[in-house]
């Protein structure tokens, strides 16, 4: 206990910026999380962070763009699974003006979900 130390939020975005300029692009969580982690602990041996923060620091940062894969799947998302945001129901407005709702988007991060019954799959970081 007391061995590990919870990295800073400033501190995980400077690794998520560094990490991604290293790589320009990285292909899941799993891997952006071991890069910051690595990256965090050149400067603090001891540092930890959840992959779920890290995506969530990744989401909201600005700069920083990802794409979500998603499946199939009963179940619908009630908050925002990148950022953990309130989602609300946006609509789309074709050519003659008539409104269609279209899905949810997150208030915090602007991700969108279009239907119900999709959960993530795999995310992609990149700097944008
Ligand atoms: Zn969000």
């Amino acid at each position: 206990m007391g061995e590990y130390s919870i990295a800073r939020d400033e501190a995980v975005e400077a690794a998520i910026l560094d990490v991604l300029k290293n790589y320009g692009e990285v292909h899941s969580l799993e891997s952006l999380h071991q890069l910051v982690t690595r990256n965090l602990r050149r400067h603090h041996p001891r540092a930890v962070v959840s992959p779920e923060r890290v995506r969530r620091r990744a989401a909201l940062m600005e700069g920083v763009r990802f794409q979500v894969e998603k499946r199939r799947s009963g179940r619908e998302a009630r908050r925002c699974y990148v950022c953990g945001g309130q989602l609300e129901p946006f609509e789309t407005i074709d050519v003659y003006g008539k409104r269609t709702p279209s899905g949810r988007r997150c208030r915090d991060c602007g991700f969108r979900i279009e239907k119900r019954g999709y959960l993530p799959r795999r995310y992609r970081f990149y700097l944008g």
